[in-house]
C-alpha cells in the first residue's frame, strides 16, 4: 500500500486535452520534467520548441513573449522583472570595459543613474547627448561607442526627438540603437520601422499591464543573432518573471488599444484646457499639441492623426513658487500623487525642471516647476472639474 502522500503526488488522473477558453492557462514551474534521460540531454534551453527549466520559459511566458514581439513589430522577446531591469539588461548584455554608451539628456532618470553607477564602476563610459540634435549625437560617437539609447518623448520634459535622424547617425557609424518605447506602447509608432531601432524595450508595467499592479519589462529584437546575445546574458543573470504577473499582463492586452486611445483623447482634452489657463500656466508639453517641443518630430513618427500616450507636463508661471505648485498638487482630489502611468487612476508628480535637463544641453525651459500628469480612465469631465478647483489654489 502506498501512503496517501504518494498517491496525492503521483495521481494518475489527467484531465482531457482540448480545453478552450478566452484566457490561456497559467503554468507555474521551477522544475520541468523530461520523459527520459535522453530527452533531458537533448534539450537546449535556447530554443522554444520545448521546456527545460522555469527560468527558461513556460507555455505562459512563451505566449506573452510572442504577443509582445507582435505588438512591437519584432521577432523575438525577452521578459524581465521590471522596465528598469529591461533597460539595465541591454547595457549588461552589449557593453564591456572600455566601451561608451550614449544616453539622451532627457532619458528615464534611473537609466542615467545606472550609467553613473554600475556602468561607470565597470569601466563603461557614458555621455549624455541633446536628443533634439542629431549633430550633437554624431559629435559624441567615437570608436568605442557600442550603444545609443533613444526615448520618445523625454520622460517628464516631453520633447519628441527626431527619431529617424538620430538612428541614421548611428546606422552610418555602425552603432546599435536601443529604444525605450514605453510611451508609444507599440501603438503610437513602430520602434523598428519608424524609429530605426535594433532593440526595443518597454516597461510592460505601464500600458500593457494597465492596472498599476504589475512590474515587468520586455526586450524585443528582429535579428536572431542579436536576440541570442541578449538571451545568453538573460540566462546567465537569472532574470525571471512570475506566472501570476504574466497572466495579469495577458489579461490586459486585449484592452490595450482601447485604453491607450481613451487615455490619449482625455489627455489631449485636459492639456488643451490647461493651455487656456494662461494666468497660471506658462506652457503645456504634449508632443501632439502644436507648439510643443518636437511636435513636428511626433508628426513624422506617428503621423498627422497619430496617437499619443495619456501623458503631459505643465510648466507653471515663474511667479508661482514651488510651495504654491505643491499646494496645487495637494489640492487635487481625483489625481493621486504617484509615479508610473498607464493605470486606471490619474496620477500627478511635481518635478524641478533643473533636475531633469542639463542647462548646457537644453535652452528651452521657461519655468522651474513642472507637473507631470498621467491620465487614467476616470470621466474626463470629472478630471477637468478637479483641475479647475485645484487651480483656484493659485489665485
Ligand atoms: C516606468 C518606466 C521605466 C521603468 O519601468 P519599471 O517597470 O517601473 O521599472 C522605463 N522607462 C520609462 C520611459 C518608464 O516610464
Amino acid at each position: 500500500m502506498r501512503s496517501p502522500s504518494t498517491d496525492l503526488i503521483h495521481h494518475p488522473y489527467q484531465p482531457p486535452a482540448g480545453f478552450s477558453a478566452p484566457q490561456p492557462g497559467v503554468y507555474k514551474a521551477s522544475t520541468v520534467f523530461f520523459p527520459n534521460v535522453a530527452a533531458m540531454r537533448a534539450r537546449d534551453w535556447k530554443h522554444k520548441n520545448g521546456y527545460t527549466y522555469g527560468l527558461h520559459g513556460t507555455p505562459t511566458s512563451f505566449l506573452l513573449e510572442e504577443r509582445i514581439a507582435t505588438l512591437e513589430g519584432g521577432a523575438q522577446c525577452l521578459l524581465l522583472p521590471s522596465g528598469l531591469a529591461a533597460l539595465a539588461h541591454v547595457n549588461f548584455a552589449l557593453l564591456g570595459t572600455g566601451d561608451q554608451v550614449l544616453v539622451p539628456d532627457n532619458a528615464y532618470g534611473p537609466l542615467k543613474a545606472l550609467a553613473e553607477g554600475e556602468l561607470a564602476r565597470w569601466g563603461i563610459r557614458h555621455q549624455r547627448y541633446d536628443p533634439m540634435d542629431p549633430e550633437d549625437l554624431a559629435r559624441r560617437i567615437d570608436e568605442s561607442t557600442r550603444l545609443v539609447w533613444v526615448e520618445a518623448p523625454g520622460s517628464v520634459t516631453m520633447e519628441f526627438p527626431p527619431l529617424r535622424g538620430l538612428s541614421e547617425v548611428c546606422r552610418a557609424r555602425g552603432v546599435q540603437v536601443a529604444l525605450d518605447n514605453t510611451w508609444g506602447a507599440g501603438l503610437a509608432f513602430n520602434g523598428f520601422d519608424d524609429a530605426g531601432a535594433d532593440i526595443v524595450i518597454q516597461a510592460l508595467t505601464k500600458y500593457p499591464s494597465g492596472g498599476g499592479d504589475v512590474l515587468m519589462g520586455s526586450v524585443v529584437t528582429r535579428q536572431e543573432d542579436l536576440h541570442m546575445r541578449l538571451k545568453a546574458t538573460h540566462m546567465r543573470l537569472g532574470w525571471g518573471v512570475g506566472a501570476n504577473d504574466v497572466e495579469a499582463v495577458l489579461r490586459s492586452l486585449p484592452t490595450l488599444e482601447l485604453r491607450y486611445r481613451a487615455q490619449d483623447q482625455a489627455a489631449r482634452r485636459l492639456a488643451q484646457w490647461l493651455m487656456t489657463q494662461s494666468a497660471h500656466v506658462s506652457q503645456v508639453l504634449h508632443p501632439a499639441l502644436e507648439g510643443s517641443p518636437g511636435h513636428e518630430n511626433w508628426r513624422a513618427a506617428c503621423g498627422p492623426d497619430g496617437r499619443a500616450a495619456g501623458l503631459f507636463s505643465v510648466v507653471f508661471e515663474g511667479r508661482h513658487g514651488g510651495a504654491q505648485v505643491d499646494a496645487f498638487v495637494d489640492a487635487l482630489r481625483l489625481f493621486r500623487i504617484g509615479y508610473s502611468w498607464g493605470g486606471p487612476i490619474s496620477l500627478v508628480v511635481p518635478y524641478d525642471w533643473r533636475s531633469m535637463r542639463r542647462p548646457d544641453l537644453n535652452t528651452r525651459a521657461r519655468g522651474d516647476r513642472v507637473v507631470r500628469f498621467s491620465i487614467g480612465l476616470e470621466s474626463p469631465d470629472d478630471l477637468l472639474d478637479d483641475l479647475r478647483q485645484a487651480l483656484r489654489q493659485l489665485d
